[in-house]
């Protein structure tokens, strides 16, 4: 397995944005990722996966560490019964063909959010109202001492949230499907896609939801639009016009606008509803946002 240098995370990142990884490797199999993870060790290096980015912002500096990406076997998809096995950096998208061409349902939720297996974990990404805990069954956690299954309860999957630390990878993951003809699990992904293309910038490059929804009845999106914010733009990143929880690259962005963006809005939302917006983004590259006041 080849370490490389100084490939660009605006390669790796759905938004496009980010500097030079300071190592970075593509694992295929379990043997070359805990190869991976014990060269990390040995050099200090912290570990970032990367699935298909598509809810990292990466710093314009670069990141010191061993950025990974998950291929070859870690990308592989079987059906076993109702259970769907996927390596963790299988997508969504071919989880979702293979489950429907073999007559299973329960995954369709997933049809719109552009990551992996290991991403949707990680995340516990969701949508429609379910998310990944109500279909995992267990997941193979690798760190640099081995691997060991771990069930949804052990993984500490909460809102847009799990408890992995930093080194945990998810290399595999085992679905729970139910049995539901091919035809239905076509038509309602036909129809959650295309409620998603009305009211999201589904061809944009975006990195998802900017903030996770605050507790109460107006969801970020909503706050922001009433702040006044879409459309809002600084260098070459602005607001959705479509939906004012998304970021759009717009020309030419850099993580710099993307997190000036972000400034801009926490501070607006604080001002006009009291809420303190957190980030549903992962931030790569020892970024934080400042506190609150600090931008007003
Ligand atoms: C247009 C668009 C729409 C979206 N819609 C939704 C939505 O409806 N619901 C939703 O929840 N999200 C949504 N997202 C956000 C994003 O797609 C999800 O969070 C997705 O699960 C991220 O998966 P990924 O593989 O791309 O992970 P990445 O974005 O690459 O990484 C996200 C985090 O997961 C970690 N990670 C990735 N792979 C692994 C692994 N194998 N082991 C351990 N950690 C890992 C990364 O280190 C990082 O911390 C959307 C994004 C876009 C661009």
């Amino acid at each position: 397995m080849t370490i490389e240098g100084g490939v660009p995370l605006s390669r790796l990142t759905t938004i496009g944005t980010g500097g030079p990884a300071r190592a970075f490797a593509r694992p295929r199999s379990l043997g070359e990722l805990g190869e991976s993870l014990r060269h990390a060790a040995e050099h200090e290096l912290e570990v970032v996966i990367v699935g298909l980015g598509s809810n990292v912002l990466a710093a314009d500096e670069g990141v010191d560490a061993l950025v990974l990406r998950l291929e070859g076997d870690l990308a592989q998809v079987e059906i076993r019964g109702e259970l769907l096995v996927a390596g963790g950096g299988a997508t969504n998208a071919v989880c979702l063909h293979r489950a429907r061409d073999a007559g299973l349902g329960g995954f369709e939720f997933a049809c719109a959010i552009p990551g992996t297996a290991g991403g949707g974990v990680k995340m516990n990404a969701g949508a429609y109202g379910r998310d990944w805990s109500d279909v995992l069954v267990r997941a193979l956690v690798a760190t640099e001492s081995g691997e060991e299954w771990l069930g949804a309860a052990e993984l500490g999957l909460a809102y847009r949230h799990s408890g992995l630390r930093p080194g945990q990878v998810i290399a595999q993951v085992e679905y729970r499907l139910e049995p539901r003809p091919s035809d239905e699990v076509k038509s309602q992904v036909a129809e959650l896609v295309s409620r998603r293309k009305a009211t999201q910038p589904t061809n944009k490059r975006t990195f998802g939801s900017v903030f996770k929804n605050p507790a109460g009845e107006v969801g970020a999106g909503r706050m922001l639009e009433l702040c006044g914010l879409k459309g809002h733009r600084i260098g070459g990143a602005a607001i959705s016009p479509m939906h004012a929880n998304f970021i759009e690259n717009a020309d030419g962005a850099t993580t710099a606008d993307c997190i000036a963006l972000m400034v801009e809005a926490r501070r607006r939302a604080h001002e006009q509803f009291g809420v303190v917006l957190e980030r549903e983004v992962v931030f790569v590259g020892g970024m934080e946002l400042p506190g609150i006041h600090a931008a007003t």
